[in-house]
């Protein structure tokens, strides 16, 4: 067994062993209990650096993010999302961050005794994520942050985010810096928002929130860049949490389609049945290289990853909508009753065509990497 066949079936085992706590938690706010689970059963740790409070000698990699995600997609997307988002809020530090703010900041992360949260978007910049405008004035040799970002996962509960604000005006993404801000930053505050989605997701409002130079994280007016990079790590990763989502799917559909009776016979000897499952079991590995593929180009630090790593959340999450859909159709009503695996996976499967970029600004990234450079991968 690989390491990461290894990590990604202790993954599923500690996302089992945790059923209890993950059904538990408040319905819109962040599961502390599980997080804290997480660390404990030593999965948060394997995936930071030593650096950064884990346990890795080498630095993160996308390829077992991705494997711990599939597994964690596979049997619990709450869980799943947990270890998603305090990686993704986090790893902005761990990529960019001296040694003092990894250790600082990134450090109870790892160790999960603080949340994390990644905050880029705002009311009016969304795809268009060059376009924000959350302020940040020079105050001695600090910051001042105002403004308002939106649909920040584990926003309002967090304790650390990585907050991109504006510190040039009119430079677009040339004059966007990271932060890293306390939740309990003076200033701060934010409220809950509904959404479809199995995870703590707010708003929040930064009202002269006081930055120290040691919060700036990585260069001023370069954080554009460090959030595309970071966007070309994690890309893969969403990819990879729907297929282990698309994969509980199908596998349910397999068994479903030879123990259900019609005419006489298990619906799996009607071809209209068998033949949408073998051409979605299709689908899925498809999706599976290529996700792997772009994670593994990351990993070996290819100079251009952003293509491939559009291409594989674009395919796997288009995919993994196809897959629980058709898994739905061959189930029939029951699969819609609430509380149905399948019903809850047909609600889960959506926000991921949106988040970190929607299928058409991946569109988007792939044909502009296409015309520049026709003939490469
Ligand atoms: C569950 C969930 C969790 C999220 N978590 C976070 C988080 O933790 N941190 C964070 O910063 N953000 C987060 N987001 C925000 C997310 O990244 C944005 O919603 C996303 O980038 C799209 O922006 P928008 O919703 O403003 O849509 P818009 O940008 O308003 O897009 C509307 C439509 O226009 C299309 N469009 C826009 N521009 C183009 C173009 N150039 N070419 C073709 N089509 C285009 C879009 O594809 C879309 O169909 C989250 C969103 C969701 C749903």
């Amino acid at each position: 067994m690989s390491d990461r066949d290894r990590l990604a079936s202790d993954a599923s085992a500690i996302a089992r062993k945790l059923v209890p706590i993950a059904t538990s938690g408040a319905e819109g706010r962040v599961n502390r209990r599980l997080i804290g689970g997480l660390a404990e059963e030593g999965l948060l740790p394997r995936l930071f650096p030593r650096r950064a409070g884990g346990t890795r000698d080498e630095d993160v990699s996308a390829a077992e993010l991705c494997a711990v995600r599939e597994a964690l997609g596979r049997e619990s997307t709450v869980t799943e999302n947990a270890v998603a988002i305090q990686t993704l809020g986090a790893y902005p530090i761990v990529l960019a961050g001296s040694d003092a703010q990894a250790e600082r900041y990134a450090g109870p992360v790892a160790r999960g005794e603080a949340v994390a949260a990644f905050a880029l978007t705002e009311p009016d910049a969304g795809t268009d994520a060059g376009a924000l405008a959350l302020g940040a004035e020079r105050d001695g040799k600090g910051y001042r942050l105002s403004g308002t970002k939106v649909f920040i996962s584990n926003a309002p509960d967090a304790d650390v985010y990585t907050i991109f604000a504006r510190t040039t005006p009119g430079a677009g993404t040339k004059g966007i810096t990271a932060f890293i801000v306390s939740g309990d930053a003076k200033g701060l505050s934010g409220t809950v928002l509904r959404l479809l989605s199995a995870h703590p997701i707010g708003r929040l409002e930064l009202d002269g929130v006081l930055v120290s130079e040691h919060q700036v994280l990585g260069e001023v007016d370069r954080g554009f860049k460090l959030a595309m990079r970071t966007l070309d790590l994690f890309r893969p990763s969403v990819g990879a949490s729907v297929i282990g989502m698309a994969q509980a799917a199908l596998d349910a559909a397999v068994a479903h389609a030879s123990s259900r009776q019609a005419f006489g016979r298990p619906i799996k000897e009607f071809q209209a049945v068998s033949h949408q499952l073998a051409e979605m079991a299709t689908r899925l590995e498809a999706a599976r290289a290529l996700v792997y593929a772009a994670a593994e180009a990351y990993d070996r630090k290819d100079e251009h990853v952003a293509r491939r790593s559009a291409m594989a959340k674009l395919f796997a999450t288009e995919t993994a909508q196809q897959v629980i859909d058709v898994a739905i159709q061959v189930h029939g009503a029951i699969a819609l009753e609430h509380g149905h695996l399948l019903e809850h996976l047909y609600r889960e499967v959506r926000a991921p065509r949106i988040y970190e970029g929607t299928s058409e600004i991946q569109r988007e990234i792939i044909a502009r990497d296409l015309f520049r450079r026709p003939s490469e991968g």
